[in-house]
């Protein structure tokens, strides 16, 4: 399992009993280094969250990392997880946030976690109430919307909509979406 960063619409599934008897008790859980030790004392300075949501943020990414620890596999900068399989930090929505590359028959596609959201696209400097720093994100969400525009690799992120893999394409100084045919 790859965690691409602590926010609890990312790890909470993971804390719900029926899906903790599922899991085999060894399970690898892949972090950034910097991911964990952001959540002892994260800082939401820079963040725009109504007022409940930095100590529920703050409760869930602490009782993942002391229900998980034994099974965290934390690593710096970049880790291959499996054959093809690599993940990369990269910082900006949160400090440990990762992306994922997935390499299979010639082709490869970018998990981009949270690095960017649907506005994104029209707006890439726009601002997400949720990302810990923010001028960072920008920079991060910027790059990586260039390589898959400049690749045509295939792209997913995880709050796209439906079926959130696709492809990037730049028009002026915007990038547009090109959503995967489903085929179902
Ligand atoms: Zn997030």
């Amino acid at each position: 399992m790859i965690i691409t960063h602590m926010h609890m619409d990312h790890i909470g599934g993971l804390l719900v009993d029926a899906v903790k008897q599922r899991l085999r008790p060894d399970v690898r859980i892949h972090v950034t280094a910097t991911e964990v030790a952001f959540w002892d004392t994260p800082d939401f300075a820079q963040t725009a969250m109504p007022a409940p949501v930095p100590d529920v943020l703050r409760a869930t990414a602490q009782q993942f990392i002391a229900h998980y620890r034994g099974n965290l596999h934390i690593f710096d900068d970049e880790h291959e997880v499996a054959p093809g399989v690599v993940a990369k930090l990269t910082g900006g929505h949160t400090p440990g946030h990762c992306i994922v590359y997935v390499n299979s028959g010639g082709e490869r596609l970018t998990f981009a976690g949270d690095a960017l959201f649907p506005v994104a696209f029209d707006h890439p400097d726009w601002h997400n109430g949720f990302e810990h720093d923010p001028e960072e994100s920008v920079h991060v969400r910027v790059r990586l919307l260039r390589e898959a525009a400049a690749s045509g690799e295939l792209f997913v992120a995880t709050h796209l909509p439906f079926p959130s893999v696709g492809r990037v394409a730049v028009e002026g100084d915007a990038f547009r979406w090109i959503a995967a045919f489903w085929d179902y």
